[in-house]
């Protein structure tokens, strides 16, 4: 078990700390058991016991197996059948070790061993070492494939005998092993540990495993090593990752527990004069999703708990409306608001937005950013000081610290995921006296749920899915094959004829923008003189310079050119409304998200779009693509297909290593922690209580993975 003294987070201020309950005279599960050294011999053995973290007999019954196999029963000699993979016990008889003549180099180990049913020649490729040690008359288990021919050929072998059954037959586990530390020499070890195991301490009460039908920790430990059947090993492996999920859950919760007790925020309540009449002097109606939004979060803002809440929703949902609605909330009750964006052009953009927006408004706002001039900044700052400027957009120029609101209720962050924890710590800081403000946080990508809630703890998110109307949904079609392709460029040419304007993205080339560049000139140049002979084309990609890549994309909006021949560089930031048509080469080398982002490029006008997709009609994101056009179940979808390695490389995303458990498939366990976890913090929000304070080490365990840059939990 690991250290959970400090920096464990409940440690200071707990009653009765788990270390003394671990060292408590009457405790039957005896910690020191578990803390012995693992003892291997040999400094090889050593160096591999190292390499994979194993110090003691705890450590090593938590060294889970990353597999089993199923070696059945042990048969008799006389029963292998010719190109069987078998089990067999045998005794010794001769050994000799010789080169094989036909072939180079290889050493034959072979060994006469015989049971009662009679002999059989046992054979080791290239392990002359195990000529040395056999002797005549020791028993063996043998494992590995009867060639025939009274010939056995020997994938692995252990010391028989009595007691050695569990580690040899049967299901046998196959642990991650490293140099020195072979998967048999481990199972040893942990077959030798395995009567330690009532020394674990289960964190969760019988109480707690009763309602949730789980087995106590040690019987799991123990199972996860040696199960008796594939589904005692399901119900193991359940109860570690429940545990894996509880400790994650506790240790997200708790910190944001402990965050929103810190201090309260300002009470936005009360005259809604600006706010209102403002919705209505919207040139349109709020969307249904849009109306909910603004409805969460104006309660949320009345209360003194600080919100901290994400809004997810595609480019052009209407996320900024919903955000300027709080931001008002905030001014016409006497407070000041932040609209916080990563980058000057977004900021920028957010600036000419409220432009619009607030234009009837008498509401004051005005930009921040690092190329705002000296005297320009101090001015700004001092109003926003004295409290008569109301909102202040801007980058990351906000968090500095002569940047000081007098009354802050509310702060917009935008694309949430480009700041970080201690970014965080600063916006909270800039509330009024002993207050920290509520916080929103803005997404065009979505977070799928399995990804919010392993991450984030509970993720307070808020989701706006129907586009505004007017918005047309855009036909996906799979190309395959000539006579398809011959069909799509047939299509193109139709779109531009009726006035339309089509991308065509060629392939990516991963890490190589030059390999990329020259594979787009190359589709140009084929296209231009092929299939798409007397269109005028354009070509755009990542090596060219800015003001090349400025001149295409005009020409393109200006409809000099019709047809655009390009690399990923379109996924941001292009808006041509007619733009109706996109053909995406090679689209099985994209990601989900990926593949929705460049479809957002067309469809923006009023007369819809196509949308080809060039790769197999089978292909599992292609056919979801066709299926789909909501990016939260393509989001879902991804996370699906790409699967946990994925998920636990997303830096952002915080999330430890699994042991046990493995996501997104655990989805259904991640919730019950989830549940459990709530409902254990919130009669006793510090594990305080006896019953409550073992839980702490599942904490201990899960806290000391995590990633410092997350901003929302
Ligand atoms: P986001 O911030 O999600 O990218 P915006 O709030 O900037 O989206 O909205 C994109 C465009 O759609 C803006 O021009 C906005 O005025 C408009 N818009 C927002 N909500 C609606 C609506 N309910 N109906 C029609 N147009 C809307
Ligand atoms: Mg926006």
């Amino acid at each position: 078990m690991k250290d959970i003294k400090p920096p464990y987070a409940f440690a200071s201020k707990q009653a009765v700390d788990s270390d003394q309950l671990l060292s408590a005279p009457w405790r039957s599960p005896r910690q020191e058991e578990l803390d012995a050294p693992l003892g291997v011999k040999g400094p090889k053995a050593t160096k591999g016991a190292e390499a994979l973290g194993l110090f003691s007999i705890g450590d090593l019954l938590g060294h889970f197996p990353h597999r089993h196999e199923d070696r059945g029963e042990v048969l008799s000699i006389s029963e292998l059948k010719s190109g069987q993979d078998a089990t067999i016990e045998v005794e010794v008889r001769s050994v000799e070790t010789r080169r094989a003549w036909k072939r180079n180099g290889l050493i034959l180990t072979v060994a006469t061993v015989a049971d009662h049913t009679g002999p059989l020649e046992a054979v080791w490729f290239n392990q002359p070492w195990v000529g040395r040690y056999l002797k005549a008359g020791q028993r063996l288990v043998l494992h590995g494939r009867y060639e025939g021919k009274a010939r056995f050929r020997v994938v692995e072998h252990e010391g028989g005998g009595a007691g050695a059954s569990d580690v040899t037959t049967g299901i046998v586990p196959v642990h991650p092993a490293a140099d020195g530390l072979t998967p048999r020499k481990l199972r040893e070890l942990v077959a030798s540990a395995r009567k330690l195991v009532g020394d674990i301490t289960d964190p969760l009460g019988a109480r707690l495993l009763v309602s949730l039908g789980m087995p106590d920790r040690p019987a799991a430990i123990d199972a996860i090593h040696f199960p008796r059947t594939e589904s005692d090993y399901e119900v193991a492996r359940r109860r570690l990752a429940f545990d894996e999920l509880l400790g994650l859950q506790l240790d997200l919760l708790g910190r944001r527990l402990r965050r929103d007790g810190a201090a309260p925020a300002p009470v936005i309540a009360g005259d809604e004069s600006i706010s209102s009449s403002w919705v209505e002097s919207l040139p349109f109606t709020l969307t249904g999703d849009q109306v909910a939004a603004v409805e969460t979060i104006t309660a949320e803002l009345a209360s003194e708990t600080p919100m901290t809440r994400l809004l997810m929703g595609e480019v052009g949902s209407g996320k900024t409306v919903v955000a300027v609605h709080g931001l008002l909330r905030a001014v016409e009750a006497g407070h000041q608001g932040m609209l916080m964006a990563p980058t000057e052009t977004l900021a920028s953009q957010h600036l000419r937005s409220l432009e619009k927006l607030l234009a009837g408004t008498p509401v004051s706002f005005s930009l921040l950013t690092g190329s705002t001039s000296a005297a320009q900044r101090r001015e700004t700052l001092d109003r926003f000081e004295s409290g008569e400027l109301s909102i202040l957009i801007g980058t990351h120029a906000l968090l500095e610290p002569d940047v000081l609101p007098a009354r802050l209720g509310l702060c917009v962050v935008d694309e949430q995921h480009r700041f970080g924890v201690r970014q965080r710590e600063r916006l909270s800081s800039k509330g009024p006296e002993g207050k920290q403000p509520h916080v929103l946080h803005m997404t065009a990508t979505p977070i799928p749920r399995t990804l919010a809630l392993a991450a984030y703890g509970d993720l307070q998110t808020l989701s706006i899915r129907e586009l505004p109307s007017g918005r047309q949904p855009v036909a996906t079609h799979i190309v395959e094959g000539a006579a398809a392709r011959a069909r799509a460029y047939e299509r193109i040419r139709e779109e531009v004829a009726a006035g339309g304007r089509a991308f065509v993205v060629c392939p990516l080339v991963e890490a190589s923008e030059a390999l990329e560049a020259s594979a787009a000139t190359e589709e140009y140049e084929r296209l231009a003189d092929g299939p798409l002979k007397g269109l005028r084309l354009g070509l755009l990609h990542g090596r060219m310079t800015s003001a090349e890549k400025e001149a295409a994309m005009s020409a393109f909006s200006a409809g000099e050119t019709e047809v655009l021949v390009s690399t990923t560089v379109i996924e941001v930031g292009v808006d041509v409304p007619e733009a109706t048509v996109m053909m995406v080469e090679n689209a099985e080398r994209f990601g989900l998200a990926q593949l929705h982002q460049l479809r957002g490029r067309i469809g923006r006008g009023p007369g819809g779009g196509i949308c080809l997709l060039c790769g197999a009609k089978t292909a599992r994101r292609l056919v979801a693509m066709e299926e789909s056009s909501d990016g939260f179940v393509l989001a879902e979808l991804d996370l699906e297909l790409r699967g946990e390695g994925e998920l636990t490389g997303v830096r952002q995303s915080g999330l430890p290593r699994l042991k046990a458990a493995s996501l997104p498939g655990d989805l259904e366990i991640l919730e019950q922690a989830n549940r459990v976890a709530k409902e254990i913090l919130g009669d006793d929000p510090n594990l305080l209580s006896p019953g409550n304070c073992m839980l702490g080490l599942l904490v201990a365990d899960s806290a000391s993975d995590l990633a410092p840059d997350r901003i929302v939990a």
